[in-house]
């Protein structure tokens, strides 16, 4: 298959072209035929091939992916980089176990169909993994090949996979059960854990009811991720292939509110997804006034459609000229993000720390630098200003690293005297999110003191027959460690089904 964004000139190499002129190679090597595999030093002297990006003049005015994704020729090129080291330190890190070097041997041979396969054998969204894991701090960041050179890129072959393969299939695989049990299982949640465990015990024969909070399916992955780094046509196909298999969704449905404990008990098994959505506030006088959004209002209204949006948040939030975000992690570049492409001319963000503090990727903050986000560190908002009801501007105060923290970093500490006004229009505050609690009502389920579940290594919580793993578990964290904590649980929740099947069955046949 044609490299057709190569061929048609447009986006930017995700290298500097100076690099890219002395890595590109004057013939591209041969491909390896079955039985016929290049030795692991002519492996090492394949230079990496880039995956195209919009530039960063081009992408402030869309919400179109950044990266146009890799294409046939260019994804087994780069496959032939992974040396199939034995001990592949990337499986080990990967939170979900992917068999990578199995995976890019299919492809690197052109067998596609088997090395999206691979990757679907341990993942129910690998082209969703692919997009939005930390691959530095994962697979990549293990590479072997990395050691030297750039590592290989599993993230961006692990979408072009699991992209090639649902446009070859119309979609994401359906799960097709052998046989139906009739047992019932309750998912609280349709983000990345709520539908793994769904596809899977669907898979498994069982009834599905997903009850979900919000108009639509995708949790996170519609309402916390932006369009720029993940088309939701994605999100929607994956909910469509589960209506598809027969999971049936009770959108805009809150338990704790709109159905109680007394009612999800009458399922048979019940897995608690609800994640962490309640934005962390920051406690200062003045963030009632208009013009000051938490990430999660700003991120939806800015990103989705109306059709999926509770009737309150359907319209684009105002940014006027000038948006200051506050916070340290992807949440806040993507609201950054969000904020040049509403059209704001003028966006800073604001992090109390350096940015060798900051929890979230690199790459996110140079593509937020790129697209011209200024980026004011050791910073922080002590008063919010309004003229009207409305904002008109930030008090700051600057802040100086004391000790490390709890937490390992450095504490910060303001500076006495260096307060300073920045004026604007809007504000966000993206400084993490809590577990919300309305989901337990009288269930009588253990939690923390910061309202996460508590549950064993198998996702058990203290309530028989209810399961629970995600971020509603660890608090916000991946989707890759959501998809972690279903995959723990879904074995136990399997057998607990079977073992009270077996229960039911040697009941009815004593009396
Ligand atoms: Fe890497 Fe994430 Fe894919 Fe695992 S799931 S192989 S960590 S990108």
């Amino acid at each position: 298959m044609p490299d057709e964004t190569a061929e048609r000139g447009i986006g930017e190499p995700e290298e500097p072209p100076e690099q890219r002129t002395r890595t590109r190679p004057r013939k591209q090597p041969q491909l390896t035929r079955a039985g016929q595999p290049i030795d692991r030093r002519q492996r090492l002297r394949i230079p990496p091939h880039h995956v195209t990006k919009q530039t960063p003049h081009d992408r402030v005015h869309n919400w179109d992916e950044v990266y146009f994704g890799y294409t046939a020729g260019p994804a087994m090129f780069e496959a032939q980089r992974c040396i199939q080291c034995p001990a592949a330190p990337c499986i080990q890190v990967c939170p979900i176990d992917n068999d990578i070097p199995g995976a890019l041997a299919f492809l690197e041979l052109g067998k596609l169909a088997d090395a999206a396969a691979v990757f679907r054998q341990t993942s129910e969204m690998p082209e969703l993994c692919g997009r939005l894991c930390p691959q530095e701090a994962l697979c990549e960041g293990s590479c072997v090949v990395g050691k030297n050179a750039k590592p290989v890129a599993i993230g961006k072959l692990e979408a072009f996979l699991g992209d090639w393969d649902r446009q070859q299939r119309g979609g994401f695989p359906i799960p097709q059960p052998d046989l139906e049990t009739g047992q019932r299982v309750a998912i609280v949640g349709a983000g990345p854990a709520g539908l793994a465990v769904a596809e899977q015990m669907r898979a498994a024969g069982h009834d599905v009811t997903v009850f979900e909070a919000w108009p639509s399916a995708g949790g996170v992955l519609r309402y916390g991720i932006p369009n720029f780094k993940t088309a939701k046509d994605i999100v929607d196909e994956k909910a469509v292939a589960l209506a598809a298999a027969g999971v049936e969704f009770h959108f805009e449905t809150r338990v704790g509110v709109d159905i109680g404990w007394d009612e999800l008990s009458q399922w048979d098994a019940v897995f608690l997804a609800h994640g962490a959505s309640i934005g962390k506030r920051l406690g200062l006088e003045g963030e009632r006034l208009a013009g000051i959004y938490s990430a999660t209002e700003f991120l939806v209204r800015a990103n989705l459609d109306n059709k999926v949006l509770p009737a309150a948040l359907r319209s684009r939030p105002h940014v006027g000229r000038k948006v200051v975000v506050v916070g340290g992690g992807d949440t806040s570049m993507d609201c950054v993000r969000s904020a040049l492409r509403l059209g704001a001319d003028d966006v800073t963000l604001l992090y109390r720390r350096t940015e060798n503090e900051m929890i979230g990727r690199e790459e996110e903050r140079r593509h937020a630098r790129e697209e011209g986000v200024t980026f004011e560190y050791l910073t922080t908002p002590v008063r919010l200003i309004g003229k009207d009801g409305a904002l008109v501007g930030i008090e700051c105060v600057r802040m100086t690293l004391g000790e490390p923290d709890e937490s390992g970093r450095r504490r910060p500490q303001p500076m006495p005297g260096s307060e300073f006004v920045i004026d604007c229009d809007a504000f966000v505050v993206a400084v993490g999110y809590d577990v919300g609690r309305e989901v337990y009502g009288d269930s009588g389920i253990d939690i923390s003191d910061w309202g996460e579940v508590i549950v064993d290594e198998h996702g058990r919580t203290s309530r028989p027959g209810v399961f629970a793993g995600g971020d509603n578990v660890i608090g916000a964290d991946l989707v890759v460690t959501a998809l972690r904590g279903a995959h723990d649980a879904i074995p136990a929740m399997l057998t607990y089904l079977e073992e009270l099947q077996t229960e039911r069955a040697l009941a009815m046949a004593a009396g």
